[in-house]
């Protein structure tokens, strides 16, 4: 009887769609998934026609690897298959392991020859294969609503046997569209945001304005913990932890309550630009969704847009609260972000913020404040932490070369 070899077989679907850069997207989705796998026994990631395979062998927690490869960007699904010889005999014995404790009424064999000079068709694999489940079962075939499809793909050089996919999160991979700066609050939206520009290929960078030592470090503490759930979706994350406390402090000084939180919002993406800029981050990022409060109205966001010198992406710009919510919850962000803290936007807050505030009306109370001053203020006093996932399997490299980062 043929050995059984364990494998991942690894679909990608976007990726498929360009042309000229396949192989550099491909670059980095192998990359990635060899990341995200370092810490789990051997893996070896290797690139084979329209997919990726990862050879297990002597690899003893199979599922673990699964799950992690189900959370690489790129990835449009996932399967734990076995890799046999291209021979009818193997790929019934391959096909006798998948279906073995299995549980099922009906199946379909679903055959896909990835190179047509195999001299058998899919549809003649699909019944000679059905034909052995339905003697080994007693299973009845169906095509269309089936308890258990099997796929069997064929390659030159071998054929890999499978039944369920788990689905990955599409996207691009981590690394491929450059570096965004994420404004994140302790709040539901921003994680879901940064979340999805790493879908889209960016790193991100995080940014966390606080209030200490007007208010506790909770809103700190909440930062880290939702940096440290995103991180496994990139790897490794930079997180800023950044005085606004001060700023607020002159702004409440000068500026009439309704204006405020305005002007706020217009310090953070000046402090959150300067930050972005050190670490060539080309963007900004937001959790705003539109007129979801008052410093999100279409003026609002004008005048917050002016005030940057870097596009501001607003992900969930489109998205209602539920939607953002469900996404929070499949993220494991949400239950962080409904924690009580004392945000900084808590802070100083008027009651009725103005949800129209004028280009002139602006800068005409900026004009009092020193806001060069105050922007390098809030960037000097900025902390920087980083986050790894998974953690180095072998002793992580102290020095420039752990440093070197993005
Ligand atoms: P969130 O749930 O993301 O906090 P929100 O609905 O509470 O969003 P706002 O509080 O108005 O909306 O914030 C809008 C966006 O401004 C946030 O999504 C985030 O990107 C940014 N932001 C707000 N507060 C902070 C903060 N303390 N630090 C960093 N970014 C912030
Ligand atoms: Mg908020």
């Amino acid at each position: 009887m043929a050995t059984l070899r364990p494998a991942i077989i690894v679909h990608y679907h976007e990726i498929s769609l360009k042309r000229g850069n396949r192989p550099l997207f491909l670059r980095h989705l192998l990359r990635n998934l060899e990341r995200a796998t370092d810490d789990l026994g051997p893996v070896r990631v290797r690139q084979l026609s329209g997919r990726i395979l990862l050879d297990l062998e002597g690899n003893e927690g199979p599922e673990a690897v699964l799950a992690r490869v189900a959370r690489v960007c790129g990835v449009a699904s996932a399967a734990l298959a076995y890799r046999v010889p291209s021979s009818v005999d193997a790929m019934k014995a391959a096909t006798a392991a998948v279906i073995e404790g299995r549980p099922f009424g009906s199946f379909r064999i679903s055959a896909r020859r990835a190179f047509k000079t195999y001299p058998l068709t899919s549809v003649e694999l699909n019944r000679e294969l059905g034909a052995f489940v339905v003697a080994r079962t007693g299973a009845r075939v169906d095509l269309r609503d089936p308890d258990l499809a099997v796929h069997v793909e064929v390659l030159p050089a071998e054929t890999f046997v499978y039944a369920d996919r788990a689905p990955g999160p599409g996207g691009l991979p981590v690394g491929t569209a450059g570096t965004v700066a994420a404004l994140l609050s302790g709040g539901i939206d921003s994680p879901v945001a940064a979340w999805r520009m790493m879908k889209r290929g960016c790193r991100v960078v995080f940014v966390h304005f606080h209030s200490v030592p007007y208010l506790p470090a909770t809103s700190q503490a909440k930062a880290r913990a939702l940096v440290e759930r995103l991180t496994p979706w990139q790897y490794r994350s930079q997180l800023f932890l950044v005085p606004l406390g001060e700023i607020q402090r002159e702004v409440v000084l000068s500026v009439p309550p309704p204006l405020r939180v305005v002007v706020y919002r217009r310090f953070m993406v000046r402090i959150a630009e300067t930050l972005a800029r050190q670490v060539g981050a080309l963007a900004l990022t937001t959790g705003e969704s539109l007129g979801q409060v008052a410093s999100q109205t279409l003026t609002n966001i004008a005048r917050i847009d002016e005030a940057a010198g870097l596009p501001i992406l607003r992900p969930l710009i489109g998205m209602d609260k539920l939607e953002i919510t469900a996404e929070a919850q499949r993220l494991d962000t949400f239950e962080i972000s409904i924690e009580p803290d004392a945000d900084c936007c808590t802070l100083f807050v008027p009651r009725h913020p103005a949800t129209r505030v004028g280009a002139d009306e602006v800068s005409a109370v900026e004009s009092r404040l020193d806001v060069p001053r105050l922007v390098a203020l809030g960037c000097e006093g900025a902390r920087g932490e980083t986050f790894e996932f998974p953690p180095r399997a072998v002793a992580n490299p102290v020095g420039p070369e752990a440093s070197a980062g993005w």
